[in-house]
């Protein structure tokens, strides 16, 4: 049992908040910290009408190491959960280190000027968190998170091997606007317009932005949709840390609407990250797009239908070939009525609400910087059924 301080009172901070007030037994007293004090306040009184529990609120600047080690200082939290932006990162791990507290995020850090992210700059933490004794973990999300768990629970149980692996991301829920973004719109949109990127026998290969697609057909009723490839950041990881991988390549499905609207924006450059002069101002165009499109965290009443997230495998088990698919579903109307908040936020929020139990409750408290697939999967699938986010594993034919 201890005590945690979350920063970042958006989509996914709101949902971690809720699911460690439901855990009173591990997290005794939560702190929500973030930019705008109001909006910690009205996650609190969420809390509150849903859980009966009181959370602390407070505004901090999470760009400030100074401001925030203050913070930490004075609270003595048992971990740092970081929902704020990936921009944030590293001052925040520096914070930690400071303050001699565990650290987790969902998202691995990329600077502001280049939209390029790297798990280089975290991983280059390692001496330092290992030294300090205190552990850092990286990507404790869905997608970073629970898919690198599904990955290395396949390893772990059912394959001596894994070849291929293909990260399926659908969403087929609707919110009803011609373009809206599920999670923070800056860093959606700087990830969906990058180059693609996937694995192939040893080395990475580049595609043009969403220039490659395919069809799926998702089980539960969602049908077959098309999903295009993209560079996402677990893949540096799993390359590394599981056996024998051939390819890996990662899917995520997304409406012609969105497209259409992206594109669009894209050519008359309101998708470009460096600052544009603007009567005499300087104006960074995604900034500005991000300040007029609607808050994510405003779709939970708007958004229905489900996401279904999992991992397509093959491999070898036992000298025989093996192919399999670990995958959750989640409906966006039941994690409103559960927290206030469509699916993607919960989907986000649930694992990095059961990374900080991991860490407090010592099992996965080691020394160190590390991403989900090098910590035992098995109590963190435990907690995925217990907390909302019950997962499937289908063994496929052929
Ligand atoms: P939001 O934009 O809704 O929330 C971000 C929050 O961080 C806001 O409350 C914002 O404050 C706060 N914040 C930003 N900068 C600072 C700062 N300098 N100091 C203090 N607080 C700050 O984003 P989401 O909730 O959608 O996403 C949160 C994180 O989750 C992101 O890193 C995102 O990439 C990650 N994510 C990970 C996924 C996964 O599966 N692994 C999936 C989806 C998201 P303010 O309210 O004042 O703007």
């Amino acid at each position: 049992m201890g005590k945690v301080l979350i920063i970042g009172a958006g989509g996914v901070g709101s949902v971690v908040a809720h699911k460690c007030a439901q855990a009173p037994e591990v997290f005794s007293d939560i702190l929500l910290a973030s930019r705008s004090k109001d909006k910690c306040d009205a996650v609190a009184a969420s809390v509150k009408a849903r859980t009966g529990r009181t959370i602390a609120t407070a505004k901090v600047d999470a760009d400030n190491v100074p401001e925030l080690s203050k913070l930490i200082r004075g609270f003595k939290p048992a971990a740092v959960l970081n929902l704020a932006l990936p921009y944030q990162d590293l001052n925040i791990m520096d914070a930690c280190l400071e303050t001699g507290v565990d650290y987790l995020d969902t998202a691995n850090y990329e600077p502001l000027d280049e939209a390029k992210f790297e798990y280089k700059w975290q991983w280059a933490y390692q001496d330092r968190f290992r030294e300090a004794g205190l552990t850092a973990i990286l990507g404790s999300g869905f997608d970073p998170g629970v898919t690198n768990v599904f990955c290395a629970y396949a390893q772990k149980h059912y394959f001596d091997e894994i070849h291929v692996l293909d990260i399926l991301d659908c969403n087929a829920g609707d919110h009803g606007y011609p373009f809206a973004t599920n999670f923070n719109p800056e860093i959606n949109i700087r990830e969906v317009t990058a180059r693609g990127r996937y694995w192939e026998r040893g080395e990475w290969v580049e595609t043009d932005p969403l220039s490659w697609s395919m069809h799926y057909t998702f089980p539960d009723n969602i049908g077959k949709k098309k999903l295009y490839l993209l560079y996402h950041e677990e893949l540096e990881s799993l390359v590394k840390n599981l056996k024998g991988m051939r390819r890996a390549r990662f899917w995520m499905t997304f409406s012609d609407n969105y497209l259409k609207h992206l594109e669009v924006l894209g050519n008359v450059g309101m998708t470009r990250i460096d600052p544009v002069e603007y009567q005499g101002r300087s104006i960074v165009p995604i900034q500005f797009l991000g300040a007029l499109l609607p808050d994510p965290a405003s779709l939970g009443p708007r958004t229905k239908g489900k996401t279904c997230i999992g991992c397509l495998m093959q491999g070898v088990k036992d000298g025989k070939p093996k192919r399999m698919f670990i995958y959750n579903v989640c409906d966006h109307q039941e994690c409103y009525k559960e927290v206030g908040s469509q699916a993607i936020s919960y989907t986000t929020g649930v694992p990095a609400m059961i990374g900080g139990m991991m860490l407090l409750q010592g099992l996965w408290k080691k020394p160190g910087v590390f991403n989900m697939e090098e910590l035992d999967p098995d109590p963190f699938m435990e907690q995925l059924n217990r907390y909302g986010l019950p997962w499937i594993v289908n063994t496929l034919e052929g």
